[in-house]
């Protein structure tokens, strides 16, 4: 039977964490703020800003709420932004995204103050990340999935890391994040031949492809360590991943379960972001 890497206490020992820093911003009269910025009601943004708010709750950090419609302009979008930039009690800005249709996505990020950008969204960040300089933060669920590698001590030093997806939210900077650490990186996408294959290769496997039960017995072996990003709901309400945990979890070492894995994590990731850009 594998171990399970439970996002859940390691956030728990995060937030905890985060807890002692607000408490002593509070004494400096600094209340760390993120502001959520949501367009429209998509059921996995409002599942997302629900866990959001829980874990802002628990690290004593404030939150402000901005909703708008679907059919916003994206000036509006765009003022709301630069409203959020130059509001000094906000420290920390969360975009719920892509946007869709009529909003250009990549006009929005760039809108975000390079300093209040929590989740790694702005040309700022990434350099950040690919460069190696730089203030700028990660995006949360790739930050959270090294996160909990560190905390349950998976070494990734002279490791082989196979990541599943190339996505600029999750796939590419995980990957930046496991050679910053040291690990022997490889990327599969979708035009990536005998993925089976390569993934029983890795020492370490990703999986980021939002591609349900994708990764099975045969993309494993034994003493891997298997982290599930992908989520996905099914038709009675549960959650599940892009790894069939059934078929994986007898053959490897360690996985994160779906729900309780990464997604746990990444909340936490998120205020300890908000609470560093409020402390700067
Ligand atoms: P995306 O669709 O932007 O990218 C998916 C990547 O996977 C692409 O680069 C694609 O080339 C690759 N891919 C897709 N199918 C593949 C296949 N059959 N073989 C090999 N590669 C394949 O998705 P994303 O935004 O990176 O999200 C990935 C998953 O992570 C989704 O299920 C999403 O719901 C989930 N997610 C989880 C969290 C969290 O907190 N746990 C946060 C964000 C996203």
């Amino acid at each position: 039977m594998a171990e399970l890497l439970k996002g859940a206490l390691a956030a728990k020992a995060l937030t905890e964490s985060l807890r002692e820093k607000t408490a002593a911003l509070g004494g400096k009269g600094v209340t760390p703020c993120l502001a959520l910025l949501r367009v429209g009601s998509q059921e996995a943004d409002l599942a997302y800003e629900r866990s959001a708010l829980k874990r802002c709750e628990q690290c004593g950090v404030a939150v402000q709420r901005i909703v708008l419609p679907e059919d916003v302009p994206q000036q509006t979008v765009l003022d709301e932004l630069t409203a959020l930039n130059t509001n000094r009690g906000v420290h920390g800005i969360l975009l719920f995204r892509p946007f869709r249709g009529h909003l250009d996505d990549a006009a929005i990020c760039a809108a975000v103050a390079p300093e209040k950008d929590a989740d790694g969204v702005t040309a700022a960040s990434m350099s950040t990340i690919y460069a190696g300089r730089g203030k700028g933060f990660a995006p949360c669920t790739a930050e959270a999935c090294i996160r909990l590698l560190r905390h349950y001590d998976v070494p990734l030093d002279g490791k082989r890391a196979v990541v599943i997806g190339r996505s600029f939210v999750i796939g590419k900077p995980v990957s930046m994040l496991l050679l910053r650490e040291n690990a022997t990186v490889t990327v599969a996408h979708t035009h990536t031949r005998e993925l089976p294959e390569l993934c029983r290769q890795a020492d370490i496997l990703i999986v980021a492809a939002g591609h349900r039960g994708l990764v099975g017995k045969e993309h494993v072996r034994p003493g891997q360590v298997v982290v599930d990003v992908g989520i996905h709901a099914l038709d009675d309400g549960s959650l599940c991943g892009d790894v069939r945990f059934d078929e994986v979890e007898p053959i490897v070492a360690a996985i994160t379960p779906v729900p309780g894995g990464v997604g746990s994590m990444t909340t936490a990731i998120l205020c300890s972001h908000v609470i560093e850009a409020a402390s700067r």
